[in-house]
């Protein structure tokens, strides 16, 4: 499978947060997940990877291009939806728009036109006047209306309700389906992932923990639940987010089959995206497994 996108070695420092060594690879087809906690450096990288910032080191090649070299040719092919947006407020959403589709070469105002259509957006409208709902919608139309190969978005669903969250999840299930594409979005609302993701990326204090694909890590992760009677010194070290009530145990673990032999009488459940999030970051284990 081909990368859309490769970082290696990235390297960036503020005064009091560093992105250490990030790497990772972002491949065709796939809608990949850039989880972490809040400050845990999720921005930082998006906005790096970009060349919105500067960094100290790393190489960044997106289809197979160095950003250093190609920012221009690269730009064409990236739909980007940054929370800070860019937008000039005093402008009307055509007005704004006319700004970005000249810097772009494959703009396509039919396909603009549907998806303001589609999110009932008034073309006269000012940009200030917009909610965060429809401003992230009025982002989304100028970011996939430019034939766009990887479409990168940052926290796309904070702050927007559950109708307008299932309705972004809807569009980028449909941009995905034309195939060759891919899309990197990062979030701190785990559950939007638990679906639509293929691959997850967890980022915790300036660091990569892990790259997966989605299905295998719920493959590999687990809920237990059981009593605390079973809890022996053996099986301690296999729990992760350890917590005791007064009826029992919950906790985290990806080493099912080995708490299934030593406690038979365990209840193994599914685990969630946040599950597995939370036993993988420094703390986590203050939160809970989901206990019901
Ligand atoms: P959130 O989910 O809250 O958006 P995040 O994972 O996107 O968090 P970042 O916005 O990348 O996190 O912030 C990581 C850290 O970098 C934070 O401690 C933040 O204060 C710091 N930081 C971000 N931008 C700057 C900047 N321009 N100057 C100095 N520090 C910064």
């Amino acid at each position: 499978m081909k990368n859309l996108l490769e970082v290696r070695g990235l390297n960036k420092a503020y005064r009091n947060f560093a992105l250490h060594d990030v790497s990772f690879s972002l491949p065709e087809g796939c809608i990949t997940g850039f989880i972490g906690v809040n400050g845990a450096g999720k921005t930082t990288t998006l906005k790096t990877i970009l060349g919105l910032t500067p960094r100290e080191s790393g190489e960044i090649l997106f289809f197979g291009q160095n950003l250093d070299k190609e920012e221009r040719a690269i730009k064409e092919r990236l739909g980007i939806v940054l929370d800070s947006g860019g937008f000039y407020g005093e402008l009307s959403l055509m007005e704004m728009k006319a700004l970005a589709a000249s810097s772009y070469r494959s703009w396509d105002e039919a396909e603009f036109r549907r998806y303001l259509d589609r999110f009932s957006l008034n073309p006269r409208q000012k940009i200030n006047t917009l909610s965060k709902g429809m401003r992230m919608k009025y982002a989304l139309a100028l970011a996939l209306s430019h034939k766009a190969e990887l479409l990168i978005m940052d926290e796309p669903t904070s702050g927007l309700d559950p109708l307008i969250r299932r309705q972004l999840l809807d569009i980028l299930r449909e941009y995905m389906d034309r195939g060759g594409r891919g899309v990197f979005f990062s979030t701190h609302i785990t559950s939007d992932l638990d679906q639509l993701a293929d691959m997850l990326i967890l980022i915790d204090r300036g660091r990569i923990v892990f790259q997966e694909e989605k299905d295998s890590l719920m493959e590999r992760y687990r809920i237990v639940k059981g009593d605390a009677k079973e809890l022996s010194d053996s099986v301690l070290p296999l729990l992760h987010n350890l917590s005791r009530t007064a009826f029992g145990f919950t906790a985290v673990t990806d080493h099912a089959e080995e708490i299934r032999k030593a406690m038979p009488g365990a209840l193994l459940e599914r685990a969630s995206v946040e599950d597995i999030m939370l036993c993988q970051i420094e703390g986590g284990d203050r939160y809970a497994a989901s206990a019901d």
